[in-house]
């Protein structure tokens, strides 16, 4: 069996945007994680990070390359079986926590376990459990705006998490929060990754946050390239 959990191979994208010439971000990008990895990918804003990850993630097609989950090529599938696959195996988190501003901590994290069919004790139980472990079980019955952005990404973090994915994929996941409670949240993430065993490709472009991950690597030019 492969120890790969991620394999994106010669990934090409150009967004065509309705003016002269298009806008070439990915010029055959490629990257591997490893089961349990957790991989930096570094580069400054407007470097194709997203973009990157949006593809890794089953939200976007490339316009050629491979991308390979636990072993299986993703390109054959169809839009169920793809849909499938993101609702299964992948876990996103964004720069902003988008929780659904109605419904409390806890129901956060319960709705996208429902959707997957999991009973509702098991999904409360496992809400609960996520939740103590990133430090904020006192918190569950709060909604979004009693919380603050340290605690609402914290949630983010779990509701990621909810349904048991195998990878991981974060987008400047503490770039909204003031340096020092960056550094609390992305610790208490990185506990929750290694507690998981998961697989994670985290963009940033905090260095010392990359620092404390397995492996930096950079998008340079649309290509993945490891820093000297
Ligand atoms: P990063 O996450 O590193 O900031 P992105 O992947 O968001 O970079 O964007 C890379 C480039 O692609 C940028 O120049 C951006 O303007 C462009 N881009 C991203 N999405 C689109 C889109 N849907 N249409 C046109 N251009 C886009």
């Amino acid at each position: 069996m492969s120890d790969t959990m991620l394999r994106l191979d010669g990934l090409t994208k150009a967004y065509n945007t309705g003016k002269p010439g298009e806008v070439t971000v990915l010029r055959g990008a490629s990257l591997s994680v490893a089961k349990g990895e957790v991989v930096a990918l570094v580069a400054p804003s407007g470097a194709g990070k997203s973009t990157l990850l949006h593809i890794a993630g089953l939200l976007d097609t490339p316009d050629a390359g491979v991308v390979e989950i636990g072993g299986q090529a993703m390109a054959g599938l169809g839009d169920k079986a793809r849909t499938g696959a993101r609702r299964r195996d992948i876990g996103f988190i964004y720069q902003f926590h988008h929780l659904l501003p109605e419904f409390s901590a806890l129901e956060n994290i319960v709705l996208p376990q429902l959707a997957n069919g999991v009973a509702r004790s098991t999904a409360e139980a496992r809400a609960m459990d996520l939740l103590a472990r990133v430090g904020i079980a006192p918190r569950a019955n709060h909604r979004p705006a009693a919380l603050s952005g340290g605690e609402q990404q914290r949630v983010a973090f779990c509701r990621a998490l909810a349904n048991g994915p195998r990878l991981l994929l974060a987008d400047e996941p503490t770039g909204n929060l003031d340096p020092g409670t960056s550094d609390q949240v992305f610790a208490a993430l990185m506990d929750l990754v290694r507690a998981t065993g998961l697989s994670a490709l985290i963009a940033t472009h905090n260095l010392d946050l990359a620092a404390r991950m397995d492996r930096v690597v950079r998008l340079d030019k649309g290509r993945v390239v490891t820093p000297a």
